[in-house]
């Protein structure tokens, strides 16, 4: 009878923390090591998918036109080479001369080979909704760090649902529907941002709900901003490379 007591209160604890339906508990510390880390399963392949007609071309292979340093939102400072939009370490991020909100967006990346440095060192840089919200780019083949900031994650907030990464040297594609947060005219959040993404044409994020801006080491909070932003890539310090990058804005949501 104790033990059956026992139990019962056990469950009632479970249940009065438990997430309401559809919704992802966030119990763990920012970048706890104890955090399980997602299966890992070989995708397919990646998505390579050609832009639909009324996409937003940002880079196709030959120009940096579309891209702004964001030391000084002038000239974009990274390279081009063999088709690709290269990193150029020490330079900083850069970020779109466009500005957007609720996106459909499609990257592909490659991790250079021989892979160099371990954990978060490791082919680090990232994909920031407008400038903010972090979908992270790192090598996270046979590599492991901290679950939410491993590859395909929403840094410091979501690991990936599983680890579909491909050896560095592979091509590595990543689809992004994002909504924007809503803010009122006071700047308190009315509508929180979310997020469905695949990775190399997977599912890593169903319709995920940020808990804010992205943070390093701290929980993510919200800060009142425009409706339409820049998309920004991260320079980390390594030779990442981008390439078929393009954007479809989305209707607003009502
Ligand atoms: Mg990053």
């Amino acid at each position: 009878m104790i033990k059956n007591g026992l139990q019962s209160a056990v469950l009632v604890a479970v249940m009065m923390t438990a997430p309401l339906p559809g919704q992802r508990p966030v119990e763990w510390p920012v970048h706890s090591l104890q955090r399980p880390h997602p299966a890992i399963i070989h995708p397919g392949g990646p998505a390579l998918i050609a832009p639909p007609a009324d996409a937003v071309i940002l880079f196709d292979g030959t120009s940096l036109d579309a891209w702004r340093a964001d030391a000084d939102s002038g000239v974009a400072r990274w390279r081009v080479v063999a088709g690709a939009l290269e990193v150029a370490p020490g330079t900083g991020g850069i970020h779109t001369a466009e500005m957007f909100g609720d996106v459909q967006l499609h990257v592909e990346w490659q991790a250079p080979a021989p892979a160099e440095g371990t954990g978060q060192n490791r082919s680090n840089s990232g994909i920031f909704l407008m400038g903010r919200y972090e979908v992270q780019v790192l090598d996270s083949w046979e590599n492991v760090t901290y679950a939410d900031g491993q590859a395909a994650a929403i840094y410091g907030q979501f690991p990936p649902l599983v680890n579909v990464s491909l050896p560095p040297g592979s091509w590595q594609s990543y689809d992004i529907i994002f909504r924007r947060p809503r803010f009122d005219a006071a700047g308190n959040l009315t509508v929180p941002a979310r997020i469905t993404a695949l990775h190399n044409g997977v599912l890593v994020h169903e319709d995920v709900v940020l808990q804010g801006q992205t943070a390093h080491q701290t929980r993510a909070k919200y800060l009142a901003h425009a409706d339409r932003l820049p998309i920004a890539l991260q320079d980390h310090g390594t030779k990442v490379r981008f390439r078929n990058i393009w954007v479809r804005p989305l209707t607003d949501q009502p």
